[in-house]
């Protein structure tokens, strides 16, 4: 029986990246896979790369910093398939910037999306997790969330909210069964890390104790083990998938 079996999973963040690699990994294992982002077009075919590795799909053009839009679709998961058992709070993005410089706006667009983002998912998901008294909650912060990082006080902030969020919201759920623990990349090749100029590359890499960056589908691999039953003694945990440049 495929390990997921019968399990229902949410991504956010699923057009592209981490996301899309995770969403495609849930679906593998057999979960029934709803695919969140904006991008109404890539989130559609996320589900439809999905349904061809056997599982069953949706898709949902969603802002995750908008909480009547997000408990919308939650309620539409949870009528169709009639179960939440996994979230995986992935949706994240960046507005680079010097402390000076940084604008109200690049601030808060961060924070809206990456870290009230999670907070919403988390509140909306856990009521009928709490109801099962089941539920693997998996959230995606960063290494910069760790150890900070020039020029990204804001994500960095946003990541290391993330952790706290994780680790509070793993003492008050762990007594309904459910597990949340977040999983810290380092450089992982998408979108986000394609920005990076072919300088700081250079300047990253030897820092990196395995020599490269990451590829999505091995933090995907990291978010299917939190995501399954091999994991169910494992909470509040933060797993560093990175190289080994946090240590
Ligand atoms: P990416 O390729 O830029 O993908 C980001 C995903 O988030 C996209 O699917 C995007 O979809 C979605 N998204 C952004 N804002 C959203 C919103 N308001 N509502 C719904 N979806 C939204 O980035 P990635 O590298 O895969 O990153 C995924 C996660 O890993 C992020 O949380 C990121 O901070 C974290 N991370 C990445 C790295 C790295 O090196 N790549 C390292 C550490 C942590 P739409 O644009 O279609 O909405």
């Amino acid at each position: 029986m495929p390990l997921l079996d019968s399990k229902v999973a949410i991504v956010t963040g699923a057009s592209r990246g981490i996301g899309k690699d995770t969403a495609l990994a849930l679906a593998e294992a057999g979960a029934k896979t709803a695919c969140l982002a904006r991008n109404e077009e890539l989130v559609k075919q996320t589900a439809e790369e999905a349904r061809k590795k056997g599982g069953e799909a949706l898709a949902y053009k969603v802002d995750v910093s908008k909480f009547q839009e997000l408990e919308a679709v939650v309620e539409d998961i949870y009528g169709r398939l009639g179960r939440i058992d996994i979230l995986v709070n992935n949706a994240g993005i960046t507005r680079d910037n010097l402390i000076i410089r940084m604008t109200e706006e690049e601030w808060d667009q961060v924070m809206d999306t990456n870290l009230k983002g999670a907070f919403f998912g988390i509140k909306i998901v856990s009521r009928y997790m709490i109801k099962q008294r089941s539920g693997k909650i998996i959230n995606i912060a960063s290494v910069a969330g760790v150890v900070g990082n020039k020029g990204q006080s804001n994500y960095a902030a946003s990541k290391a909210g993330i952790i706290g969020l994780t680790k509070s919201v793993a003492k008050e759920l762990a007594p309904r069964g459910i597990q949340v623990n977040a999983i810290a990349p380092g450089f992982i090749t998408t979108d986000m890390t394609s920005k990076l100029k072919e300088e700081t590359k250079e300047t990253l890499l030897p820092q990196i104790p395995l020599g490269r960056f990451g590829l999505p589908q091995e933090v995907a691999r990291a978010v299917l083990f939190l995501a399954s039953p091999d994991s169910d003694y494992i909470t509040g945990h933060v797993l560093h998938v990175d190289g080994g440049l946090a240590m």
